[in-house]
């Protein structure tokens, strides 16, 4: 079986999908690589290096000539540059990626019109057994770390507390709103650089993480009985319930010098947590990074890729912090390939094993068809007959 890397096409994505060190692992399962000219130079690997670990170097179209295609966007999510990929599918072809197929459904009904078998690498199940396949954690980890980077860059102040000769500074202060896995990170690592810390999530059960990263826990009078789904995610809350969260951040907000946003509920359009009139209450040099942007964004105001300045406030709404660390979320990513790629093929690939849960649930389309329940719904596509099971993963 062929398997090939292709360079990635997205404006700005400096991913690549799979690392050379991690060319080894895939000939050990029998698969020969094949790896797109210069598909790892914007990460920091060459051709040669790819050469030295036994993959062949072909061209985009004998990349798709291959019979199972890595990518770290595809379908969807790869934007423009999908109309070309779209028309090298071959029937029988496997891709394997981020699709966006809960909202870029069409590229996936695409890529299935043509006969294509599409693993969505975003609905990889949030198990045990699957944590090292999970890509949305590899990548939201390190897209924190960049997310507190970029405040403390923008800042007019410095993060640590500092006592020299010429007097002491006062250390700054950061909030983080959301503590999933980039907020955690977020915290962590403001803290490395010495910030005064404090973290809100809707989900109670986050409390003990955040102190244990040494970072206060922001406590607001709700009800937060009912926030969190069974599978460890937020749930979208009533108008009536952000909007009294809104009323108690106000302060904690206004007295930040960064609040770094991350704040998601899967599958649906973020939360407000930060209102224009809370922006309008923070001093001028405060810094916002708002990385739900691309998701409607936590805080109003906050625009794709755009740098807003309202009131000497600047809000940053970066949509694609992983790229900025091309060398090491390509080595975390391509080890969350290398395990899904050994686990779907110890299953049988290309034949997929739909009593697996890892299997099934990342299964966009296969043999003409979207067969995702989820995505079929979304798409307005009647069930299959028989219904295919049901997907543990939430969206
Ligand atoms: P996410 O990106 O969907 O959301 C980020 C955070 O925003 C979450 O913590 C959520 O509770 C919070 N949030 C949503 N609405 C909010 C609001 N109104 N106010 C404040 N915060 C709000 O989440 P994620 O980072 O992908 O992780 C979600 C959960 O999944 C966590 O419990 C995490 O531990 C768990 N997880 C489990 C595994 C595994 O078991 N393999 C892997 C990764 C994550």
């Amino acid at each position: 079986m062929q398997v090939a890397v292709v360079k990635e096409v997205f404006p700005g994505e400096r991913r690549v999908a799979l690392v050379p060190a991690a060319v080894p692992a895939l000939a050990k399962l029998g698969l020969a690589v094949r790896v797109e000219s210069g598909a790892g130079v914007a990460a920091g690997f060459s051709d040669d290096e790819y050469r030295a670990a036994g993959a062949s170097i072909v061209s985009r179209d004998e990349a798709f000539a291959a019979d199972c295609v890595l990518s770290v966007r595809s379908c969807g999510a790869c934007g423009e540059g999908w109309c070309a990929d779209r028309d090298r599918l071959r029937p029988g072809v496997v891709l394997v990626g981020m699709c966006d197929p809960l909202t870029a459904f069409d590229a996936c009904r695409e890529a299935a019109d043509r006969g294509a078998s599409v693993f969505a690498l975003e609905l990889v199940p949030r198990i045990t057994r699957a944590q090292s396949m999970d890509v949305l954690s590899s990548q939201a980890n390190i897209a924190g770390y960049r997310a507190v980077l970029l405040a403390a860059n923008a800042l007019p102040r410095i993060l640590p507390m500092m006592t020299t000769a010429a007097g002491t500074l006062t250390p700054a202060k950061v909030l983080v709103l959301g503590a999933g896995v980039a907020g955690l990170q977020a915290i962590a690592t403001a803290k490395r650089l010495g910030a005064q810390v404090s973290a809100y999530d809707v989900r109670p059960a986050v409390k003990e993480q955040v102190q244990s990263l040494g970072a206060k826990f922001v406590e607001l009078p709700l009800e937060t009985g009912a926030s969190e789904t069974a599978g460890g995610y937020a749930k979208a809350m009533g108008e009536e319930f952000y909007a009294k969260q809104r009323e108690l951040l106000g302060k904690v907000v206004a007295d930040s010098d960064v609040v770094v946003c991350t704040a998601l509920i899967p599958g649906q359009k973020a939360p407000v947590l930060v209102t224009a009139d809370m922006v309008a209450r923070m001093r001028p040099g405060s810094v916002i990074v708002d990385m739900a942007a691309e998701r409607g964004g936590n805080c109003e105001g906050s625009r794709p890729d755009q740098t807003v300045v309202v009131g000497g406030v600047t809000i940053l709404g970066p949509t694609n912090l992983p790229a900025e660390a091309p060398f090491h979320t390509s080595q975390l990513y391509s080890k969350n390939v290398v395990t899904f790629l050994t686990h779907l093929v110890k299953s049988g690939l290309p034949e997929v094993a739909l009593d697996d849960e890892i299997c099934r649930d990342t299964l966009v389309a296969k043999g003409g068809a979207i067969v995702h329940p989820k995505i079929r719904e979304r798409a307005g596509l009647p069930p299959l007959e028989p219904p295919a099971a049901s997907p543990s993963q939430p969206a």
